[in-house]
C-alpha cells in the first residue's frame, strides 16, 4: 500500500475519537446479531472486543485460541465487510488471542473435534458444544436441546482467585474434577457480578473437556421455567422430565428467579430429588443463601441447604488489584500501579464494572493515541463512570445510613466512644466512605474527628472482618446497596 494512503489511515485512527470507534463496533455487532441470531452472537461474537488499529488492520481481541479459529472461519468475512462499509479505512480484520498460558491445550483438542465434524454450520452455531460432539457416539440429543450455550471466556484459567472467592473457587474445582459426586448439591451464592456464572461455566467446560461422555446441562432458572411452561402447553411434561433425568450434571443459575413460581418449583424439586437419588451432580446459584431465599418452599430450601453452600463475598482491594493486573495483561495494556490502585479504590461494586473500566482505558489508549495510561487520562476517560459513583454518596449520607442501620445516633458515630457497639459501625462507615466516595483518608478522618491513620486502620479491619464474619459482610453489602441504589 502506498505510504501516503497508510499515513492517511493512521491519521484517521488517531483522529477518530474513542466513542466513534466504539459506536461503529456497536453497529457492526447489531448487524451481526441480526444476521446470525442471538444465540450464535452471544456465544461467539459478544466476547470479542476491539483492540488496536494500524496500517488499515483492525485487531479484534478474542479470549481463546479455540474461539479465534472459530470466529475466523465463520464470521471474519462478515465482520470485515460490515465494518468496511462503515469505515473504508479498515482494510482487514485480524484476531488476536488474549489468553494466558494454560488455556490453549484444552482448546486444541476441541478444535480437532470440530475439524473432523462435517456437520452443517448452523448446527454448530445454534449450539456450539453440542456441535462439537455431534458426530460422535457420545453426542446426546438431550444435551443440545436443553443446555444454554457456554461463554468460552469463562474458564477456571481466567478466574482470578482471592480471599473473598477462594472457597467458592475451590468447591467449584472439586466438583468439576471429581468423577464421583461429592457435594450434592453445590450451592453458590453472591451479589451480582461477582463470578457465579463464570464459575458454573468453568465447571461445565472442564467436565465437557475431561469427560465428554457426561451429559452436562447448564440453564438459567428462567430457561428452566420457560421450557417447563412450554412442555405444559404442549402437554409434553413426560418428555420434559425424561430429558432432565438423563442428565449427569445439572446446573441451574439464578434460582431466585423461581421465587413464587410454585409449579416450577414443584417440578424442579422432583427433578432435583430424583437426580440426587441417582447420584447425579447438581449445581445451583442464587443471589442469597438457601435460607434467605424468599418465596421458595421450605422443603426445597432445606434440600438446597443439604449439600455444600459456598458464597462469594464482595471483592476486597487485593482481589480487585489482582483482577486488574490479570485483565490488563489480557488486554495487552500497561496500567501503572497508581492507576490500578485508583480504580481498585473507586470501582468496588462488582467485577463486571471493574472489567468495563479497563476495557475503556484499553480502547482509548490502543485505538486512538497509543499514549501511556496515566492517572489524569484515566480520570478523564472514565469521567462519567466516576461521576456517577461519586454523585451517589456523600460522607454525611453514609454516616446517616450507617447510624440508622446500627441504631445509634450520628453524634455517637462521630464521638470518641470506643465501645464495640459504636466503634464497629464507625469503622464500617469509614470503610464505606473510602469505597464509595473520592474523599482522601484525611478528609474522611476530619468528618469523624479522627486522623487518617485511624481511617486506614478501619478500612483494613473491615476488609478482614468481611471475610471472617458473614453477618458483618452482609450488613456492609446491604448498606452499600442502599447507598448506591
Ligand atoms: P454473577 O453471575 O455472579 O453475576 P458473573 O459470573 O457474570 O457474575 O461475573 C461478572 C463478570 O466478572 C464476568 O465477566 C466474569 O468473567 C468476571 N469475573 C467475575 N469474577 C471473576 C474472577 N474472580 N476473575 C476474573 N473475572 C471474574
Ligand atoms: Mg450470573
Amino acid at each position: 500500500m502506498a505510504e501516503e494512503a497508510m499515513n492517511t489511515i493512521q491519521n484517521e485512527a488517531m483522529n477518530t475519537n474513542d466513542s466513534l470507534v466504539q459506536q461503529q463496533w456497536g453497529q457492526v455487532c447489531n448487524q451481526l446479531k441480526i444476521e446470525f441470531g442471538e444465540t450464535a452472537f452471544d456465544s461467539w461474537l459478544k466476547p470479542l472486543s476491539i483492540g488496536s488499529f494500524s496500517d488499515g488492520v483492525m485487531n479484534i481481541c478474542v479470549p481463546t485460541a479455540f474461539m479465534k479459529n472459530w470466529v475466523m472461519t465463520h464470521y471474519s468475512d462478515r465482520i470485515h465487510k460490515i465494518w468496511e462499509r462503515q469505515n473504508p479505512n479498515i482494510k482487514k480484520v485480524n484476531f488476536v488471542v488474549q489468553t494466558v498460558s494454560g488455556t490453549s491445550h484444552a482448546d486444541t483438542s476441541l478444535l480437532k473435534k470440530i475439524a473432523s465434524t462435517p456437520t452443517p454450520q448452523n448446527m454448530y452455531v445454534s449450539h456450539p458444544m453440542g456441535a462439537v460432539n455431534f458426530n460422535e457416539s457420545i453426542f446426546q440429543e438431550g444435551q443440545s436441546q436443553l443446555s444454554a450455550p457456554l461463554n468460552p471466556a469463562y474458564t477456571f484459567d481466567s478466574f482470578v482467585v482471592g480471599k473473598t472467592n477462594e472457597f467458592a473457587y475451590a468447591a467449584a474445582r472439586k466438583v468439576a474434577e471429581m468423577k464421583n459426586v461429592s457435594f450434592n448439591p453445590l450451592f453458590l451464592y453472591s451479589g451480582v457480578g461477582l463470578g457465579k456464572t463464570h464459575l458454573m461455566h468453568a465447571i461445565a467446560w472442564h467436565i465437557r473437556q475431561q469427560s465428554p461422555e457426561r451429559n452436562v446441562i447448564y440453564l438459567s432458572a428462567e430457561q428452566f421455567l420457560y421450557k417447563f411452561v412450554k412442555a405444559l402447553r404442549y402437554k409434553d411434561t413426560a418428555a420434559f422430565k425424561e430429558q432432565f433425568r438423563s442428565v449427569d450434571v445439572l446446573m441451574v443459575d439464578d434460582v431466585q428467579f423461581m421465587s413464587n413460581k410454585e409449579s416450577t418449583q414443584e417440578e424442579f424439586f422432583y427433578t432435583f430429588n430424583s437426580l440426587i437419588e441417582e447420584g447425579r451432580q447438581i449445581i445451583i446459584s442464587a443471589d442469597k443463601s438457601p435460607s434467605d431465599l424468599e418465596g421458595i418452599e421450605t422443603r426445597l430450601k432445606s434440600r438446597l441447604n443439604s449439600g455444600l453452600v459456598a458464597d462469594i463475598h464482595p471483592t476486597d482491594f487485593d482481589l480487585r488489584m489482582a483482577i486488574l493486573d490479570y485483565k490488563a495483561k489480557m488486554l495487552g495494556i500497561e496500567v501503572p500501579e497508581k492507576v490500578s490502585e485508583f480504580l481498585a479504590q473507586k470501582i468496588t461494586s462488582n467485577i463486571r464494572e471493574l472489567e468495563g473500566s479497563l476495557r475503556r482505558l484499553a480502547a482509548h489508549t490502543q485505538l486512538l493515541s497509543n499514549h501511556e495510561i496515566t492517572l489524569d487520562m484515566t480520570q478523564d476517560v472514565l469521567k462519567d463512570m466516576l461521576r456517577s459513583i461519586d454523585r451517589k454518596t456523600t460522607i454525611d449520607e453514609i454516616q446517616k445510613k450507617v447510624s440508622e442501620y446500627f441504631n445509634i445516633s450520628v453524634k455517637e458515630l462521630q464521638s470518641s466512644r470506643r465501645a464495640r457497639t459504636v466503634a464497629r459501625p464507625r469503622q464500617v462507615a469509614m470503610y464505606l466512605a473510602k469505597q464509595l466516595t473520592s474523599r482522601s483518608l484525611p478528609e474522611i478522618g476530619r468528618k469523624f474527628d479522627r486522623d487518617h491513620t485511624t481511617v486506614m486502620h478501619a478500612v483494613r479491619k473491615v476488609e478482614e472482618l468481611i471475610i471472617e464474619d458473614q453477618a458483618l459482610a452482609e450488613s456492609v453489602d446491604a448498606l452499600r446497596r442502599s447507598l448506591e441504589g
